[in-house]
Formats: structure tokens, sequence, C-alpha cells
């Protein structure tokens, strides 16, 4: 079956929801929508999309559905009751929400005990991005499922990622990149702190917060290889170099009273590092520190 001769439901129409139920009415697909809160619907019936009122009729109208909503307890809510269940047996459901690993395990015994076939994915983009070359899936889940619905799912636009079986993966990676993006968003709002105390303003340091950003791919891939091979050893950025640097941080953040919480437990971690006899490697023996 081509891709253009699927019908797809999309259950919540918050930001994300939208994008994706837009992206398939782009791409020709015949789209059933529902949300919780009546009227998010509006712009896409007005594009073409049918407005299911109760979840178990939109997810009878499709053959594929996708639910995107805030988390997984938001979609237990909307799917794990009667007789929504039993509209999906049968059928295949792609839970494009963010949660945990373990929570999408334990949607799948939940799917696999109705009868349903189940696919986890993560959205690493924000929803501008749907139905573009930009945005970025990832999927897990058994693999001739995923195979079988992959046209569907690639008219998002974008690239698509199958991680394998385990369900739990997409997830992984998800709360994993999460981690990087969350801390970086920390490190910057804690940067305009004291950059703001120094009488510099967001805008004049943006270009070059910019400028610091790009030289962490590089980087990140030396250290993914240093965590992977377990050879730590630093050539120029000696790990005690990184706790200089950190005191300097810390001095001038605590020299104006703002909090400086997080970057305080870098320098713990980047402490017990060089105590343990490790100074002179790679600052990314962190990893080593953190139990
Ligand atoms: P939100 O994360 O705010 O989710 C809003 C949607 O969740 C709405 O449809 C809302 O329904 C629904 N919802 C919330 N609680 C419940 C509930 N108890 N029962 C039923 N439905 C509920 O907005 P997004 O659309 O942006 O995000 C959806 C998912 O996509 C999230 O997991 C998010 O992390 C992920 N994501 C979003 C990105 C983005 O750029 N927006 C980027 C990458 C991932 P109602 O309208 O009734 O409140």
């Amino acid at each position: 079956m081509s891709s253009h001769e699927k019908s797809v439901t999309v259950l919540g129409l918050g930001p994300m929801g939208q994008a994706l139920a837009g992206a398939f009415l782009d791409a020709g697909l015949p789209v059933t929508v529902w949300n919780r809160t009546p009227g998010r619907e509006s712009e896409l019936v007005a594009r073409g999309a049918v407005a299911a009122r109760s979840p178990e009729e939109a997810v009878t109208a499709g053959e594929l559905t996708v639910i995107c909503v805030v988390n997984n307890a938001a979609a237990d809510s909307v799917l794990r009751r009667e007789p929504v269940a039993a509209a999906l047996h049968g059928r295949t459901l792609v839970n494009l929400s963010a949660d945990t690993p373990d929570r999408a395990r334990d949607a799948a015994v939940w799917a696999k005990r109705h009868g349903i076939g189940y696919l986890d994915g993560a959205i690493m983009t924000p929803a501008a991005t749907i139905g573009t070359v930009s945005a970025v899936f990832l999927h897990s889940g058994p693999d001739d499922l995923y195979q079988r619905h992959r046209p569907v799912l690639e008219l998002l636009g974008g690239t698509h990622t199958h991680l394998g079986a385990d369900i739990g993966r997409a997830a992984a990676y998800d709360v994993a990149l999460l981690d990087i993006f969350w801390t970086a968003m920390a490190g910057y709002a804690h940067a305009l702190a004291v950059a703001k105390a120094e009488g510099i303003t967001a805008g004049e340091l943006a270009p070059f917060a910019a400028g610091i950003a790009t030289i962490l791919p590089p980087i990140f891939a030396q250290a993914a290889v240093s965590v992977d091979s377990g050879d730590f050893s630093s050539h120029d950025n000696p790990i005690t170099s990184a706790a200089s640097s950190i005191a300097h941080i810390l001095e001038t953040s605590e020299s104006h009273g703002i909090d400086a919480t997080v970057i305080r437990a870098v320098e713990g971690q980047t402490r017990r590092v060089i105590e343990g006899g490790h100074g002179a490697d790679d600052f990314i023996r962190l990893v080593t520190a953190l139990g």
C-alpha cells in the first residue's frame, strides 16, 4: 500500500499535534483529528481535516493513529479506557508524546495486551520544522511494524531513524539529548545573569554565545571516542584547566550574589575527578564520576 492510500488520525492538537496533522494534510492524506479541549482543530478543519467527536471515533477513522500530547500520563487518559482501547485493537498506534524509556515500555505492554501494534517515537526539533527537511524523528519498536508505516511517517518530513526493537530506545535518546539541551539552556541563563551584572546585555553576548555553540560539535565527537574507548588522556585541555576556568565563573557569579547552583555542582564533580588522581585527563572523564 502506498503512503497516499493511507488515512491518518492525530490525537492531541497542541502546537506539535497541529504541525503533524498539517504535514499529513499537506501530503494529501485524509486526516482525522481530535483534541481533549475543543477549538484547536478549526484551522486544520479549514484545511480539510475531519474533526472527530471522540477519540474512539477518531481512531476508527484512520488506518494509523498518531498521538502527540504532553506526556504518557495524558496519552493514557485518552487511550487506556473503553471504547478507545477496543477501537485500537488490530491497528497501529504511534506515540510521539515525550516521556521516559520505562513509560514507553509500560505503554508497549499495555498495547500488546490489547492487540495494538505500538511504535514509540521522539521528535527532536521544534513544531515549526515539521514538514520540512529540518525535522528530526526518532522511532523504536518492532522493525516490521516500523517498515510498514515508514512511508506515512516520512511524509512528516526531515529525517526518521529507527533505533531498534527496544521500545524504550527513542525515549532514552530523547532524555539524553534533552539533558544536553536543558543543561546548556541553564548555563546560558546563568551566563546572561552574570553578563548583566557586569553591564553586558544579552544582545551583546549572544553572537559570542553562538560562537561557543559552534565549537562544541568536534568536542562532542572527540569526547564520544574517549568515553567509548575508556581512553581519557588529554592532549591540550586537562580537567585541572577546566577547574581553574570554573573557579573564575563561580567567583564572579558569587561576587554579584547570583545563584551558581548548576556550575557549583560541576565544580564538585570536577574536583572529585582531580582528587581521584585524574587531573591530567580530559574533562569528559566526568562521566566516570557521576555514579
Ligand atoms: P504540549 O506539550 O503542551 O501538549 C499539549 C497537548 O497535550 C494538547 O493537545 C493538550 O490537550 C494535551 N493534553 C495535556 N494534558 C492532557 C490530558 N490530561 N489529557 C488529554 N490531553 C492532554 O504541546 P506540544 O503539542 O508542543 O507537545 C506535544 C508533545 O510533543 C510533547 O510531549 C512535547 O514534549 C513534544 N515536542 C514538542 C515540541 C514543540 O516544538 N512544541 C518539540 C519536540 C517535542 P488540551 O488542548 O486539551 O490541553
